[in-house]
């Protein structure tokens, strides 16, 4: 309900801004009056003429009360309805008379706090757009070519021993594009909706890595990639949740394959203080300064083609981030151009 100012000027007297004060006003008018009559001995009309001087002069005392504290009340209400309807206003803008500063510093800080929630608002409501945009492009291009490969199959290709196996096979690399995209999708808003819980225990770390190591060997050996390890010693146990971080050593790996056309990769894990570090390094493409900081945002690709190609997401390294991040950790990266990167956080050891 909006206050209406001038509708209360109207209704409002000076009297009813002072009628807190009715009782003190008459009560020391009163004790005065009763000092007054006994002090000096009056006549019954002095004593009345005296009562009618008290009255007047409570009369005028709370006219003038009311009248200040109008101007005060008006203009409390007056910022209060600014900030209630969120009017262009700022903080030098809320000014009271000096005896009302605590209110006009509580003031100043309600108007602060809410221009802070409209803006964290407004940023979140963009993002929320922004990532609706990159989600709808980023499902419609796989779709688009799957339906293209079957259209030109139908429309014949499916006779032509030339290119029907490719077409389909095409097509499922599509599929997997997409299950992969849905996947990373899913995992992105359980974690920002904070619906991942992550279910930490001691476990062997480099048994883990080895085991991530060996899923992602496939890949690596169709470019002829070695993966290479050194290990700290051979059973390191650490705080974390093993499936999760499962997807960190995954993601990384596979990033570290993906981007580079030869040469090795490595892991090291090193003891630092009371903690394992992990680094995995690269000596592929390697990532200029420029998007060095941007790579863990969602959908941020260097070179867009190569990462579809590959069948990236845009979404591996933000999931990571927030992986490691849960694990109270912080994911650091290196990199030179052309001669590669490396990735590396660090876990509690037992
Ligand atoms: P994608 O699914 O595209 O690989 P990621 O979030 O995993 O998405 O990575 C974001 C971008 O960071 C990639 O598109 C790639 O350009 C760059 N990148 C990630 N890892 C490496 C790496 N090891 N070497 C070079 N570039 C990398």
């Amino acid at each position: 309900m909006d206050i209406n100012i001038n509708k209360l000027k109207n209704k409002e007297s000076n009297f009813s801004y002072s009628r807190v004060y009715f009782k003190e006003v008459f009560g020391l008018n009163l004790f005065l009056y009763f000092v007054f009559i006994l002090t000096f001995e009056l006549t019954p009309s002095q004593i009345l003429f005296s009562l009618f001087l008290i009255l007047l002069l409570s009369t005028l005392l709370l006219y003038l009360i009311g009248n200040k504290r109008r101007d005060a009340i008006e203009k409390i209400t007056s910022v209060i309805h600014q900030i209630k309807i969120n009017e262009h206003m700022s903080a030098d803008d809320i000014v009271l008379n000096p005896h009302l500063e605590k209110i006009e510093n509580d003031l100043k800080e309600i108007h602060k706090k809410n221009q802070d929630d409209i803006s964290n608002m407004e940023i979140l409501a963009q993002t929320r757009t922004d990532f609706l945009g990159n989600v709808s492009h980023e499902l419609r291009t796989p779709i688009f070519t799957i339906q293209g490969f079957l259209d030109t199959l139908l429309n014949g290709a499916i006779d032509d021993p030339n290119v029907n196996r490719r077409f389909i096979k095409k097509a499922i690399k599509h599929t997997h594009n997409l299950n992969a995209l849905l996947n990373d999708l899913i995992d992105i808003s359980m974690i920002e909706s904070g619906q991942m819980r992550m279910q930490p225990s001691y476990f062997d770390i480099t048994k883990l890595i080895e085991s991530s190591k060996e899923e992602l060997e496939s890949l690596s050996n169709e470019k002829n990639i070695k993966i290479k390890t050194k290990f700290v010693s051979d059973d390191v146990e650490v705080f974390g949740d093993k499936d999760k971080l499962r997807q960190v050593f995954v993601n990384l790996i596979s990033n570290a394959i993906k981007y580079s056309e030869s040469g090795n990769i490595k892991i090291v894990t090193e003891t630092i203080n009371e903690k394992i570090k992990i680094s995995i390094q690269d000596s592929g493409l390697g990532i200029a300064n420029v998007d060095l900081s941007r790579i863990f945002e969602r959908f941020y690709r260097v070179d867009k083609a190569r990462s579809k190609d590959a069948g990236g997401t845009g979404l591996g390294l933000a999931i990571v981030k927030h992986i490691v991040e849960a694990h109270g950790s912080k994911i650091e990266v290196t990199s030179k151009i052309g001669k590669g990167s490396t990735f590396s956080f660090s876990l509690r050891k037992k």
